[in-house]
């Protein structure tokens, strides 16, 4: 296994199913390696652009010591190209998807093999996911195409359609918390594991905004026994990054159905499962990087949620 890879041990299998298609050359022209943020699947694609592109690779491992192994580490490699959104949440627009097939069509440098990774996927406009379909239809000799998403179900259809579904799967809740305790996160809710990947809760350990989780529960606890007014926690919300907030109340919204199904209360457990359907409506538009009034989001999000 890459030793990047063997970090991640939960990411075991799908570099095993990795190696056979490579080994047997069945390896398809373009795969969407999908599943929750926090997976490493941005750390993977780069690891199979490694293997892919090394000059003298065994069982479609990378050397780690060939030039091209080299300058893939410091992101200088020729033949490969890594296409995101310039500003976060700003989009991936059509001229930058036309920039990197352009790229795409020229002959490699270093090998004889190209690769494009483009990520998040949710953020390509419907026009920069039209122009990279035409490629999808009518491949590059020799190229390999990974499109990274979080949530393929809002990738435009017909895209989906010409790729091959990858899932990175999530750790189980005991692996998740071996895996971050080697990394020195000890206080971890169980609840918490099974909505984010391990790499997403080091990042918010790391950042300090773990703690951020425990007070929107309190908080929404709260605001649920009607101990805290609509609008005061609505402000709290927004103090917060978008993304923060969305993932704070979604791990929240689930303990709330946990709980109700526990207490055999079907009816409320039905309607909380609608209500984070809003959740996730709000998450997927800021993934596609929505520009939203946030503050009206959050005010009518609560006035669906509150009691
Ligand atoms: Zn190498």
């Amino acid at each position: 296994m890459s030793s990047t890879i063997s970090n991640y041990p939960w990411q075991a299998p799908l570099w095993h199913d990795f190696q056979q298609a490579v080994t047997l050359n069945r390896l398809p022209h373009a795969l969407l390696l999908h599943g929750l943020a926090g997976t490493g699947k941005g750390v993977f694609a780069k690891a199979m652009a490694q293997a892919l592109l090394c000059e003298q690779p065994l069982e479609a491992m990378a050397c780690q010591q060939c030039r091209s192994c080299h300058l893939l580490k410091i992101d200088h490699h020729p033949d490969a190209y890594y296409l995101q959104p310039t500003e976060v949440g700003k989009g991936i627009k059509i001229d930058a998807v036309r920039d990197a097939l352009a790229w795409l069509a020229l002959s490699p440098q270093q090998n004889r093999a190209k690769v494009l990774i483009i990520a998040p996927l949710e953020q390509l406009n419907n026009a920069a996911a039209n122009a990279l379909l035409k490629n999808l239809e009518e491949p590059t000799a020799n190229t390999t195409l990974i499109l990274i998403a979080e949530q393929p179900a809002l990738v435009l259809a017909t895209l989906r359609s010409r790729c091959q579904l990858w899932l990175m799967p999530l750790p189980t809740p005991a692996e998740s918390q071996v895996w971050l305790a080697t990394q020195g996160v000890t206080k971890i809710e169980e609840a918490w594991l099974t909505q984010q990947g391990p790499l997403q809760l080091l990042a918010r350990h790391q950042a300090g905004t773990l703690d951020q989780q425990q007070l929107i529960e309190q908080q929404l606890d709260a605001f649920l026994t009607q101990k805290l007014a609509l609008l005061k926690f609505s402000k709290s919300l927004q103090s917060l990054t978008t993304s923060d907030a969305l993932n704070g109340l979604q791990v929240a919204w689930q303990r709330h159905i946990t709980l109700a199904l526990q207490s055999h209360q079907q009816a409320l457990a039905q309607q909380y499962c609608e209500q984070l359907n809003a959740i996730m409506h709000l998450k997927a538009l800021a993934l596609a990087g929505a520009n939203l009034n946030w503050p009206l989001q959050w005010d009518a999000l609560l006035c669906q949620l509150k009691p």
